[in-house]
């Protein structure tokens, strides 16, 4: 198996000259560790960094790391320029806003384009000398949507599968992407295409039917196929998740039992609301604040009695646009606690930094409500894992509804419009009034269905969807020695080289 995503699941740092690594914490990292790990899979991907690094230097870093986890890492390196065009430019200002409905946040930079698309070549440049007729490839994520169509024009015709993680815009939003028929036809390069959600396999085929209006759909479940002239490929959603018995365990743990009710302590008989999210424009962190003072302005019974604890989680700060948002909710912020602040309560507890996961699940278990209200989210795995949390049965979820998570958690929480300041204010106040059976019942509910689709069921259905193989079909073997050649390419380095 071969698994292709912008990023490496690896952090790697520099200090006086010293390279060291750590593994990545995100979720795909989490989702497909142990999948990948002793079946001598290979993970392709950027390695974050555009320094030029000796290749020794490179395979000191990550052959330990292919040794422990039981797979291999296949560096792509990018040029400064690259990265600013390629990540940067086309996928974080055109694709990430666009397909977030955002469009007045795209730079639809002309040069972008190219760009986008010679990296993609380079990665599948990488990846044709690695793979081998009968390799399943999984390609990851809106920065490698022309991949499949450059790996065939090297000639390669094996299985190829590409998921989204983010949403799929509907017409009327994707009709200003500038390239949108060569983006389209790019999709329709893969044998089979997952999305997070059906409203995004919808919208995505509305858009087939704008531009390829011969465009013929058959089937009618979770997985369909569609024809256009003598193309044809499949499409589905799946939604992604967590593993839900290790957040159920860990909230369970005595260490994080112990931390939530340091955390219940520290506020005393006040209501606690939790929201953690990345810095990012999508996750519409200035619009909840606004509904949190919409509700301390309308409902005073909640002045003194409840705190929001804000938890960002820094992202992308190098981007103006970030730094502009981080200033803005830094201003309000500090506006809010100004207008309401008192002398021993304060209503926004506010952090900037991340959060080590029992110290996440302690928040989790110890809030009241959950305030997740982003502006669109492909999934966000942050309400999945607040349920999962939920030790004590006492927690309320308030969801946007336009986060791909409220199509299998609707039901049980509160949804709101996250443009609505009165639908905020009213779903904390719903939460906070809400009798316990009920909470008891909805947390019931939710995690059924997350402790059934939980991300294990998420890769397990990936496959069988796109390849018609079972997980037992990569079968656990000893990591394919280093010993076989892994040739690396660097521009920056002006050579290639045999990694052995
Ligand atoms: N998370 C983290 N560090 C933190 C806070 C959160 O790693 O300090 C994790 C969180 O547990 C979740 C992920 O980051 O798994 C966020 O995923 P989500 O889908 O909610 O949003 P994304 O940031 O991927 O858009």
């Amino acid at each position: 198996m071969v698994i292709v995503s912008n990023r490496l699941p690896i952090v790697l740092r520099e200090s006086n000259g010293q390279w060291t690594m750590q593994k990545g914490s995100g979720g795909l990292v989490t989702a497909l560790s142990p999948i990948l790990e002793n079946r001598g899979g290979l993970w392709v991907g950027w390695t974050g960094i555009t320094k030029t690094m000796p290749i020794g230097e490179i395979k000191k870093v990550l052959d330990p790391f292919s040794l422990e986890s039981g797979f291999r890492l296949l560096p792509v390196f990018l040029t400064e320029e690259e990265r600013d065009l390629f990540y940067y430019g086309l996928s974080n200002e055109v694709i990430w806003p666009l397909f977030h409905d955002l469009q007045t946040r795209c730079r639809f930079d002309p040069g972008y384009w190219d760009a986008y698309l010679a990296v993609n070549r380079k990665y599948a440049r990488t990846i044709e000398r690695h793979v081998r007729e009968g390799d399943f490839i999984w390609i990851h994520d809106y920065h490698l949507i022309p991949l499949a169509e450059e790996l065939s024009r090297k000639g390669f015709e094996g299985n190829l599968a590409f998921f989204l993680h983010i949403p799929f815009p509907p017409p009327d939003i994707f009709v200003k992407f500038p390239w949108r028929k060569d983006l389209l036809r790019a999709l329709l390069h893969y044998g089979f295409i997952g999305f997070q959600t059906l409203r995004d396999r919808r919208n995505f085929t509305d858009c087939l039917r704008v531009f390829f209006p011969e465009t013929r759909i058959e089937g009618r479940g979770p997985i369909i196929r569609i024809l256009i002239g003598d193309v044809e490929t499949r499409a589905g959603h799946l939604p992604i998740s967590v593993d839900a018995e290790e957040f159920i365990r860990i909230s369970r743990s005595k260490e994080v039992t112990e931390r939530t009710q340091a955390i219940r302590n520290d506020f005393g008989q006040r209501r606690l609301l939790f929201s953690v999210d990345r810095l990012d424009y999508t996750k519409g962190i200035p619009e909840k604040l606004k509904g949190f003072r919409h509700a301390l302005r309308e409902f005073p019974e909640l002045k003194g009695t409840v705190t929001l604890i804000q938890q960002l989680v820094p992202s992308r700060e190098t981007v103006p646009a970030y730094h502009v948002l981080k200033e803005e909710i830094d201003r309000l912020v500090g506006q809010i606690n100004g207008e309401f602040s008192t002398g021993d309560w304060v209503p926004i507890v506010y952090r900037y930094q991340p959060m080590d996961r029992p110290e996440l699940i302690a928040h989790y278990r110890a809030a009241d409500v959950g305030l997740i209200t982003p502006l669109k989210d492909g999934m966000n795995l942050v309400a999945k894992e607040y349920v999962l949390s939920q030790a004590d049965n006492r927690g309320v979820l308030v969801l946007s509804e336009f986060a791909g998570s409220a199509m299998q958690l609707g039901e049980s929480c509160l949804l709101v419009n996250p443009y609505s300041v009165k639908e905020i204010a009213e779903a904390i106040v719903g939460a906070l009034s809400m009798p316990g059976e009920e909470k008891k019942r909805r947390l019931r509910n939710m995690r059924k269905t997350l402790r059934h689709h939980d991300v294990f069921w998420w890769v397990r259905n990936f496959l069988r969807a796109s390849a018609g193989r079972e997980l037992e079909d990569f079968p656990e073997r000893e990591l394919t020695p280093l010993s076989a050649p892994l040739v690396l390419e660097s521009k920056d380095m002006m050579r290639k080289e045999e990694w052995v």
